[in-house]
């Protein structure tokens, strides 16, 4: 969504504050895609910060679609977002200033989408797990080891040591 920031910058002391929708329903984060499940409206606070100056806070809680680093199975990850950045009117940014705010300002309008989604970039989890002591799957068969054990032979045992393995099992085996 496209929040026009023209009288913010122009009246000195003006302050807003609002909701906007979010509008962005999944992002790309390294080349793959993640469903943005659940989000409550982006509340918008939008301060003038001197001539020219727009001070602008979004917070949102946007919930993604992602799958557990050990076992895939689909987990929801909760964000609590806070972006604070500050933009500069178009007829008063040096280059330097019309660079930093290019990921979230189009000409004079705020992009709020945008400053979401960077920000969302800026909180992503390092590590997704549906539980902290996730068994994740067997190496052998692909199991969930949440679920039980599999008796699968996950050992890879020195070739050596192979052999005598084996005669032991024989002798247990009769
Ligand atoms: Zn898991
Ligand atoms: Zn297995």
């Amino acid at each position: 969504m496209l929040i026009n920031l023209s009288d913010i910058f122009e009246e000195e002391g003006r302050s807003v504050s609002r909701e906007v929708p979010l509008e962005l329903e999944e992002i790309d984060f390294q080349g793959e895609r993640f469903p943005i499940v659940e989000k409550t409206p982006v509340a918008l606070t939008l301060v003038n910060d001197g001539s020219g100056r727009a001070r602008i806070e979004a917070v949102s809680d946007v919930s993604l679609g992602m799958k557990c680093d050990r076992c895939l199975k689909d987990v929801t990850k909760r964000l609590s977002l806070h972006a604070s950045v500050e933009a500069v009117s178009p007829d008063k940014a040096d280059a330097q200033e019309a660079e930093d705010q290019s990921g979230f300002m189009e000409g004079y309008q705020l992009n709020v989408d945008s400053l979401i989604g960077s920000e969302l970039f800026t909180c992503w989890p390092a590590k997704v797990l549906c539980r902290e002591d996730c068994k994740g799957l067997c190496r052998v068969c692909g199991k969930d080891l949440n679920e039980g054990e599999c008796g699968c032979d996950t050992f890879v045992p020195d070739p050596r040591m192979a052999a005598i393995m084996d005669i032991f099992r024989e002798n247990k085996e009769v």
